[in-house]
């Protein structure tokens, strides 16, 4: 199997010969950055790459059977194997969308071996040029699977590409420039695409309409992800009671990555304590140390909702206000930060912006702020102008 990774590695500090004192500080900052991104980290739930081969591959379950959680869609998906073996046909195209770390991937991964084929991983920005999903199309076996992760980046040439080859498995190349340019058309074997996204919004409507299912993964309950954590225990020989699962479990953000990243550290933990198996005291004693609150919100997602109630009175907040107040990009609080917050109920979306809900107050220590107002279901009163919803 293929695995094309397009992440990038951190940019160079550029150590250029500065005077002592200015290097000092260089590194000061640096060790400051790279300690508030180790805080941060453990609860993104993008992977990181060295992450995606050590520690996540001998993870997935491997059967649909073993895929804890997200009944809807283990049904929908039942379904149209089945219907696809009886007929022998491949599957039809498949769009997966929801945040990061939900298990899309491993179900791409999982209908390949449900439907018997291999499963070609790539994502969206290893395809730039044309000849990046050309080469990958005609290596494709019948009902083989294709999975694109980040499918709403695919450059426009790419996507000119895979509409005949998804709609007619063909393959239309364009040969010679200007007047004496001529299309060839080259058939293909008929394959399965499995589209990933983390924002269905921004997907051309003409490559979303060639999906015939559209599906959408939802957050985790704390059940399947105490079920998660207990499986996956369970393939690194670790010990875990009930209680420490479900601990671990509360503090995943609903997303199954999140859980097996927080599992194996707090198996570092204690492992380097010495330490039996692990239960719900030492769980919560190990995240704690590990910034991880009790709800799962880390350092950025605090200053985010504090930043919102000291500075905007809880809000309505923009979303480009909120980016430029905590020094994060917008999508990243879109994508990464606000998903979660929206779905715990600490976050509401308006049109007129984001405003923090009085439970979030409530768990922030704000108590005070939430009762002066008096307003026990209502966000708090936007006493500053904000900038527009987007
Ligand atoms: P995505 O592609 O949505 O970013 P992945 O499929 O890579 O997410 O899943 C991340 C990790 O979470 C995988 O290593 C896998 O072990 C685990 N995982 C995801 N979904 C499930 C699930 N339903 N049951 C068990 N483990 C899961």
């Amino acid at each position: 199997m293929a695995i094309i990774s397009s992440k990038q590695s951190d940019a160079d500090e550029g150590a250029d010969k500065p005077v002592q004192e200015a290097v000092h500080k260089k590194a000061a900052a640096a060790k400051k950055a790279e300690l508030s991104a180790k805080k941060t980290d453990l609860l993104q739930s993008e992977a990181k790459p060295a992450e995606l081969s050590r520690h996540e591959e001998g993870l997935r379950p491997s059967a649909i059977s073993d895929y804890i959680g997200q009944k809807a869609l283990k049904e929908v998906l039942l379904i149209a194997i089945q219907a696809a073996k009886s007929r022998q046909e491949p599957l039809d195209h498949l769009l997966l969308y929801g945040p990061p770390g939900l298990g899309k991937t491993t179900m791409a991964l999982i209908l390949a071996q449900e439907m018997e084929v291999d499963c070609k991983i790539t994502t969206a920005p290893a395809l730039e040029r044309p000849r990046d999903i050309a080469g990958l199309l005609v290596n494709l076996k019948a009902g083989d699977v294709l999975f694109i992760d980040e499918i709403h980046r695919l450059s426009r040439v790419t996507e000119e590409i895979l509409y005949p080859a998804m709609e007619d498995a063909r393959l239309d190349i364009t040969i010679g420039k200007g007047q004496s340019a001529r299309t060839r058309s080259i058939p293909l074997q008929p394959f399965t695409l499995v589209g990933a996204t983390t924002r269905v919004g921004a997907l051309a409507s003409p490559l979303r309409d060639r999906f015939g299912l559209v599906q959408r993964l939802r957050f985790y309950e704390i059940d399947e992800l105490t079920q998660i954590v207990l499986r996956t225990a369970d393939v690194l020989k670790t010990e875990v009671a009930i209680d420490g699962a479900e601990e671990i479990a509360r503090r995943a953000r609903g997303t199954p990555r999140i859980a097996n990243r927080l599992l194996r550290r707090v198996r570092d933990y204690v492992q380097v304590k010495q330490l039996g198996a692990i239960d719900q005291a030492i769980a919560a004693e190990a995240l704690t140390l590990f910034s991880v609150d009790p709800c799962g919100l880390d350092w950025t997602d605090r200053r985010l909702l504090t930043l919102m109630i000291e500075n905007f009175n809880g809000g309505p907040v923009g979303l480009d206000t909120m980016a430029a107040s905590t020094g994060e990009d917008p999508q990243t609080i879109e994508e990464v930060y606000e998903p979660y917050l929206l779905q715990i109920g600490y976050l509401q979306r308006t049109p007129r912006g984001r405003i923090v809900t009085p439970a979030a107050c409530r768990h922030l220590g704000y108590e005070a702020i939430h009762s002066r107002f008096a307003l026990p279901d209502a966000p708090l009163f936007n006493l500053m102008s904000s900038a527009e919803d987007r």
